[in-house]
Order: C-alpha cells, then sequence, then structure tokens
C-alpha cells in the first residue's frame, strides 16, 4: 500500500493523517483560523511526516469538485468569508507537489465507510450526518454523487407543520428546510437548551424523528439506497435510530421497502480515513 496523506477539513479544525487504513494511520489536528495560518501549519504536518504520494482532502463547503472546472479545488460560497474562493487544493499541491484528489467532507467520510465502514461494498447508499448542519452524501452505481456541484441534501424542503411547531428554523437561506428544523443547533434554539441535556422523553426527539424520517423517505424514493449510514453529533441519542427506522417505514407505507439505517462504524475517523481513500483511488 502506498503512504498517502488525508485531510478533513471542518469548520474548527482540520484533521489530518498519513497512512494508508485504519490500522496505521498517524493523526494530527489543525485549528481552522484563516486560510493562510491553517494551511501553512498543514503543510508543516505533511512535511515533517513520511513523504506522501498523494493527499485526499474532504472538505467543507460549498466546494467545485469537478476536475474539468476552471475553479477546481475552490471552497465557493461559504459563509466563512475569508475561504471563499480560497483555491484550497491548489495551495496544497503547490506547497507539496503532490497529486490531490478533493471532495466533500460527506463525500469523503462516505467513501471512508464505504472502503472500511459500514457501507462497505454497498455501489448505493447514503451517508448522513446530522450536527451542525445536515449534510449527505454517499454512491450511486458505484460512485460518489457529483453533478453540477455536489449534493447539498440538508437544504431539501420538508413539510412544516407550523401549529406543530411553530420553529421558524435556523438555514440563513431558507429558514425551515430540513438543516434548518433539524440541526443541533434548531434543535437549541428551538427548545432553548442545548440537545445532550434534554431527556429521553422529551417531545423533542419525535420531532427530530419525524424531520430526518420525511427527508429520508425523500431519498429512498429518489436513490434507492441499499442502506443509510445515519450519524453526527444529533445521533449520540440513540433512540433516534429505531425512531427514525420506525418513521420512514410508516411514510413509505409499504410500497417501498425502507433499508436499514445504522449508525457509521468509523466513528471520528471516518472523514479522514475517507481522505485517505480519495488519495488512495488517484
Ligand atoms: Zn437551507
Amino acid at each position: 500500500m502506498p503512504c498517502v496523506g488525508g485531510i478533513e477539513a471542518g469548520g474548527s479544525k482540520f484533521v489530518c493523517a498519513v497512512g494508508s487504513r485504519p490500522d496505521d494511520l498517524e493523526v494530527g489536528e489543525v485549528p481552522t483560523t484563516t486560510p493562510e495560518e491553517t494551511i501553512k501549519r498543514t503543510v508543516e504536518f505533511f512535511k515533517t511526516r513520511q513523504p506522501v504520494s498523494a493527499i485526499g482532502i474532504g472538505s467543507f463547503g460549498p466546494i467545485d469538485p469537478n476536475p474539468a472546472s476552471p475553479t477546481f479545488g475552490f471552497i465557493t460560497a461559504t459563509p466563512k468569508l475569508a475561504w471563499r474562493n480560497f483555491n484550497f487544493a491548489g495551495a496544497i499541491r503547490e506547497a507539496l507537489g503532490v497529486k490531490v484528489a478533493f471532495d466533500t467532507d460527506v463525500n469523503a467520510a462516505a467513501l471512508g465507510e464505504f472502503r472500511w465502514g459500514a457501507a462497505r461494498d454497498l455501489g448505493n447508499f447514503l451517508y448522513l450526518t446530522v450536527g451542525t448542519g445536515v449534510g449527505g452524501g454517499g454512491m450511486v452505481n458505484g460512485r460518489l454523487m457529483h453533478g453540477r456541484t455536489h449534493p447539498e441534501m440538508g437544504h431539501i424542503r420538508i413539510p412544516h407543520d407550523r401549529e406543530l411547531d411553530p420553529f421558524a428554523g435556523t438555514c440563513p437561506y431558507h429558514g425551515d428546510c430540513l438543516e434548518g428544523l433539524a440541526c443541533a443547533p434548531a434543535i437549541r434554539a428551538r427548545w432553548g437548551q442545548a440537545g445532550e441535556s434534554l431527556p429521553d422523553d422529551h417531545q423533542a426527539w419525535d420531532l427530530e424523528a419525524q424531520y430526518l424520517a420525511l427527508g429520508i423517505a425523500s431519498w429512498i424514493c429518489t436513490l434507492s439506497p441499499q442502506r443509510i449510514v445515519l450519524g453526527g453529533g444529533v445521533l449520540s441519542r440513540k433512540k433516534l435510530y429505531p425512531l427514525v427506522q420506525s418513521k420512514v417505514g410508516e411514510l413509505l407505507n409499504g410500497y417501498v421497502e425502507a433499508p436499514e439505517i445504522v449508525p457509521p462504524t468509523l466513528g471520528s475517523r471516518a472523514g479522514v480515513l475517507g481522505a485517505i481513500a480519495l488519495a488512495l483511488a488517484l
């Protein structure tokens, strides 16, 4: 196995790794500040480790993942202004002189779960994360999902009964899209306290499961996934798994069979392992 590098670029930190599989990784972290400072420290991480033949990047977005585009490797319309229109892949390629693969953080994590985790060898699956935001990626016909740019699955519209839930939603672009209703900041804003401190029998969880199930049922009907890997900070509330699974079944109502909804098995390493897998595929 060639030794490659991986970068999971998140809004608060970069997780960097050198290796080729889950049990040989050397991992470090760099705080996300300005692009100049963060890239400098990231490059230092790789220059002080064994040489790598390629680097994979799974990045927060939106990004341009299309290798044929003049802005391939750029972070595009992010609300993090210093990073907007930043040539991320180009900066790493120039500083380290290696080939660079570039995709979204969720597609990278999906690839990690495909290669070593909960979606192993499945050509059609979804990887969803529910935390600070709601993100989705995965594969259709054995390929990571791309299009004009990449899916933004958290921003779909779902039915919102304002009598049952008058909360307006937190998305700065859409208000009550799925992310605006179901991400961790939405739970905190709706109930006046973080989800972690709400009891297991709080009505918040039934509502959360209903919103996630509405999104998942739509994706099942459009993409026909063989499995759904569902993770992120909000899913540390384990009772959500059976709740979401049963609500998805109710929504599909026997017409389409619901696939199994499972937690990721690579945990917090899914993203950086996926970035390693991106590099190995170059
Ligand atoms: Zn939105």
